[in-house]
């Protein structure tokens, strides 16, 4: 049973986990809302964010479509009463007396939540119901999406009974670290949101205000930088110990094929993708008689597998590891630091289906 139930996740009360961290964080209320004349206000196409330093009103507003369904965040508000209410939050954060038509309000509040167990045995969690972040930097549904592709390759692999039960346990030990660091991250940046930055002086008109607000955007541009540029946080982790460790800043994605990591991506010269060209289960990638042994002893072992040799289908040897073994999530479960594969591949296959165990609990 897998608990993807959720931050109110019953499956995670029933296993007997429970969140850590801290439950706190400011008031907001999203609002959905269809607009023809907010559009015509923008100075060209409308942005995916637009933040609003307005100290009366402050917060974040971004098109849904380009057809005039809008949605906006009143950062500090607690709730709201009435549509009346709704319409004139919208109003205050857009600054104009446009047409608003309410579709939805939602109250929320930032939380730095991550479960003291992700589940073991019959019984596991996946998503808000492992962990919560604060959505600044937009990785909560990520790293929900990362737990089910780590997670669902294990559960088949063990009920079809290819992988020893023990590869469930690499599951939290994988995963766990990712929810934390992401957290962590997103806490970063939920330190210089809308309500933080908002003044008075950046409101009327003049060179002092036009200063003021210069100096602002210029804040934003440093400030904000990695809520918006995260590619290394969001590809660049990797398990076990073998992995290769991102800038600690996580807006640099450095693709290195080292075990544990995401096999780096490559495409060939008509732009056909490397990630398309795997097999649903393991791949083993090489162009050697070795890749074809790796390949019968995982075949010998019952574990699905595909042997693509990415070389005779067009792509670049410098691109692709020469002998590598990649799971069914893309991560690299072993590479060959020579291009060889040893006599007895057994300890790679057994390894492989184990995960790769980090945390000092297993
Ligand atoms: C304002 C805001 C902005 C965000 N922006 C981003 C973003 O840009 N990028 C990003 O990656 N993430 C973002 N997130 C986070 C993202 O929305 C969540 O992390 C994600 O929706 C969690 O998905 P989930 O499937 O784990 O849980 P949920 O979406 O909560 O789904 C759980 C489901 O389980 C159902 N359920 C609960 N209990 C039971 C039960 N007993 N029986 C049956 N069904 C049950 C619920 O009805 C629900 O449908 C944002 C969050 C917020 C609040």
């Amino acid at each position: 049973m897998v608990g993807a139930d959720g931050s109110r996740s019953v499956v995670r009360v029933a296993i007997g986990a429970r969140y850590e961290g801290a439950p706190g964080g400011r008031p907001n209320v999203n609002i959905t809302f269809r607009s023809q004349q907010l559009a015509a206000l923008l100075p060209e196409r409308a942005a995916i964010h637009h933040w609003v330093l307005n100290p009366a009103a402050s917060g974040v507003v971004g098109p849904l479509d380009l057809d005039g369904t809008w949605w906006a965040i009143a950062t500090g508000t607690e709730s709201i009463a009435d549509e009346a209410e709704a319409i004139s939050l919208v109003r205050a954060l857009v600054g104009a007396e446009i047409d608003v038509e309410i579709l939805a309000t939602d109250p929320w509040r930032a939380r730095l939540l991550l479960a003291d167990s992700y589940g073991s045995g019959r019984a596991y969690l996946a998503g808000d119901a492992a962990h919560q972040n604060p959505p600044w930097g937009g990785h909560g549904y990520n790293t929900g999406v990362g737990d089910a592709v780590n997670l669902a390759w294990k559960l088949a692999a063990v009920l079809n009974g290819w992988a020893p039960p023990e590869l469930l346990q690499s599951y939290e030990a994988e995963r766990r670290p990712i929810a934390q660091q992401t957290i962590d991250f997103a806490a970063t940046n939920m330190k210089m949101l809308s309500v933080d930055l908002s003044h008075s002086s950046l409101m009327g008109t003049g060179p002092d205000a036009d200063a003021a607000r210069l100096a602002v955007a210029a804040a934003i541009q440093l400030g904000k930088r990695a809520e918006f540029h995260s590619l290394g946080l969001v590809l660049g982790y990797g398990y076990g110990p073998d992995s290769a460790a991102q800038a600690p800043a996580g807006d640099i994605y450095l693709p290195q094929a080292k075990a544990g990591n995401r096999l780096p991506h490559a495409r060939t010269a008509e732009g056909r993708s490397l990630f398309d060209e795997l097999g649903p289960e393991f791949t083993v990638l090489g162009s050697t008689d070795d890749a074809r042994r790796l390949y019968q002893a995982l075949a010998d072992r019952g574990v699905p597998a595909v042997h693509l040799d990415a070389v005779a289908h067009g792509f670049a040897p410098d691109d692709v590891p020469a002998l590598a073994l990649v799971r069914p999530d893309q991560h690299l479960a072993w590479v060959s630091s020579d291009g060889s594969l040893p006599d007895d591949p057994e300890p790679i296959i057994s390894a492989a289906l184990r995960g790769f165990m980090t945390t000092a609990s297993l």
